[in-house]
């Protein structure tokens, strides 16, 4: 099973993709948890070079294929053979973000995202899509809380900007209503939890 978790920054997704994998090896399952842009060794330098022309930018097009490129990368090395396997991945962000970040809010279309995907990672798509939602007075909170420590953000970029990519991943899980789950990240970590592990029983 191919589980991917996606949202806004400070929605919760990474706590909660750690809490997902924690409950499934206590029921035995093997899981493998990872996150993009990264997760294998190109990916992770695709990630460095993301954020190394933090100053200047990278135009929405030449970003689009970095992520396309990381993506591509990670899905032959790692998320496939896990797969393959029998082993469950959990992915923290996945085409979905690269679709919310770069297409609706970057201004790509969508068309462009997904046949990006197609070319980089032969159109993988999880099984469940994990949408968390967050008001943006909440996730403000907990990025201040967060990134009190180091931060890793891509960009820091104007709160249009964040409304736009919420609205885009509202969007996109209306469209696919049998590939998402859309969650209420609001409350505490356990009760979002709770939430999420309902929308993954039918999987078990
Ligand atoms: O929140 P997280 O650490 O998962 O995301 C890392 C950064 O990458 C965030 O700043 C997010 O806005 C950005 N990102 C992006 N486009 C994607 C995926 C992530 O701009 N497709």
């Amino acid at each position: 099973r191919f589980i991917a978790f996606e949202g806004g920054e400070g929605a919760g997704k990474s706590t909660q993709a750690r809490l997902l994998v924690d409950a499934l090896r206590q029921r035995v399952i093997e899981a493998v948890l990872t996150r993009e842009p990264g997760g294998t060794g190109g990916a992770e330098a695709i990630r460095k070079l993301l954020l190394a022309n933090e100053g200047e930018g990278w135009n929405w097009r030449a970003e689009a294929l970095l992520f396309a490129a990381a993506r591509s990368d990670h899905v032959e090395r790692l998320i496939r053979p896990a797969l393959a396997s029998g082993r469950w991945v959990i992915c923290d962000r996945f085409v979905d973000s690269s679709r919310a970040y770069q297409g609706g809010a970057g201004g790509l279309s969508d068309q462009d995202i997904c046949k990006l995907h197609q070319i980089g990672s032969n159109g993988l798509l999880p099984d469940l899509t994990v949408l968390v939602t967050v008001a943006p007075e909440i996730a403000e909170q907990r990025l201040t809380v967060r990134d009190a420590g180091v931060s890793d953000r891509i960009g820091a970029r104007p709160r249009d900007y964040h409304v736009s990519v919420a609205a885009a991943f509202v969007r996109i899980a209306q469209e696919e209503p049998d590939r998402f789950a859309v969650v209420d990240g609001n409350g505490t970590a356990e009760a979002t939890h709770a939430l999420i592990m309902q929308a993954i029983e039918r999987l078990l």
